[in-house]
């Protein structure tokens, strides 16, 4: 049986490379943060049973566990440096933890993300991270700054991680071929940092978040801190490719009220268009533009014809929701 000690210097310690100044070993970690810049922190607690099924794939579970955290960071536009790493485990299980630092530490690597620490303890499984990133003062992507007229754009596609949920709960019947499509944005999302990053780096973008939760009850954030309401197309939302070949109710309920999306709400002025359009492309990440930043409260929809439509649809609620 591995000892504690044992299991954090074979699966988490590693050869240094990153930026702190001290990493895994000592009582704290330290980082000697870039003269000038903020520091931005972020929290994500996984708990099996909540947050991911019983049982599920070790590898796919150490990319997801990071992958919510950076997609933190994405929204603030900041820059990723380290992280840390709670863990509560029923047992020291070698294929398991092998499994979960692969996965964990290959999306680390594409991010340049160090992990600097952690915490380990024999309980019911628990994942918790911590990110640390750096950001020039002024360019976070904060929350409260939408304004009326601003578009609202959306990275990416929405609502594919929510069908492959609906397919495992038999909610909608989805063929083999269309849970395979769609499996990979609930189990593997991708955290947009480069194009948070870019966004904010060129100041173009106003408000943004990452979208964890549903873009209805995530942009109702937006709202709230900005003292906005908005009007959303909800026809223009950009379906994943599963999703896209569902029907138009489906789509307009799962691309409003998904939830693991990863994607990012950010709005940005009308006259920005073309920029918000050029700064993607140079990312790589496709971009949509899906309603207007107005001064009157609260969220409207409307169709591809511009009539309005009713939407009963709210964002995920841990505490509300089940
Ligand atoms: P302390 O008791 O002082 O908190 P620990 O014995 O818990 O220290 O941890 C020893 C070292 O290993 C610390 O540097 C801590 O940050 C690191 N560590 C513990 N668990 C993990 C983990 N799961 N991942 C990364 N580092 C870890
Ligand atoms: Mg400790």
């Amino acid at each position: 049986m591995l000892s504690e000690f044992d299991l954090i210097k074979q699966y988490f310690r590693r050869a240094r490379t990153g930026h702190a100044v001290l990493g895994i070993g000592d009582d704290c970690a330290l980082l000697a943060p870039t003269p000038g810049m903020q520091t931005a922190i972020s929290t994500d607690l996984l708990i099996e049973g909540r947050h991911f099924f019983a049982g599920a794939d070790p590898r796919m579970l150490g990319h997801k566990c990071l992958a919510v955290n950076l997609s933190d960071l994405a929204a603030m536009g900041a820059k990723p440096i380290g992280f840390t790493l709670a863990l509560s485990l029923p047992g020291a299980d070698p294929e398991w933890l092998e499994a979960f630092s692969n996965g964990m530490f290959a999306l680390a690597d594409e991010h340049d993300c160090e992990l600097i620490g952690g915490d380990t303890t024999r309980g019911p499984l628990a994942i918790c991270i911590t990110v640390f990133g750096e950001i020039a003062p002024g360019h976070a992507l904060r929350r409260d700054a939408a304004r009326a007229g601003h578009d609202i754009w959306i990275s990416g596609t929405l609502g594919d991680a929510r069908l492959a949920l609906a397919g495992y709960w038999k909610e909608v019947a989805l063929d083999a071929d269309d849970l395979a499509l769609a499996a990979p944005r609930m189990h593997l999302p991708t955290p947009r940092v480069e194009l948070g990053r870019a966004l904010s780096v060129l100041p173009l973008a106003h408000a943004a978040l990452d979208i964890s939760d549903g873009l209805v009850g995530d942009l109702a954030h937006i709202l709230d801190a900005s003292k906005v309401g908005a009007t959303l197309d909800v026809d223009a939302l950009p379906a994943g490719p599963a999703l896209a070949q569902q029907s138009l109710a489906l789509r307009r309920r799962f691309t409003l009220a998904g939830g693991d999306d990863y994607e990012l709400c950010f709005t940005a002025p009308a006259a920005q268009r073309e920029a918000v359009i050029a700064t993607a492309a140079g990312v790589g990440v496709p971009v949509t533009r899906v309603g207007r930043i107005e001064a009157e409260p609260g969220l409207r929809f409307v169709d591809a014809a511009g009539k309005p439509v009713e939407m009963d649809v709210q964002g995920w609620d841990h505490f509300s929701g089940e």
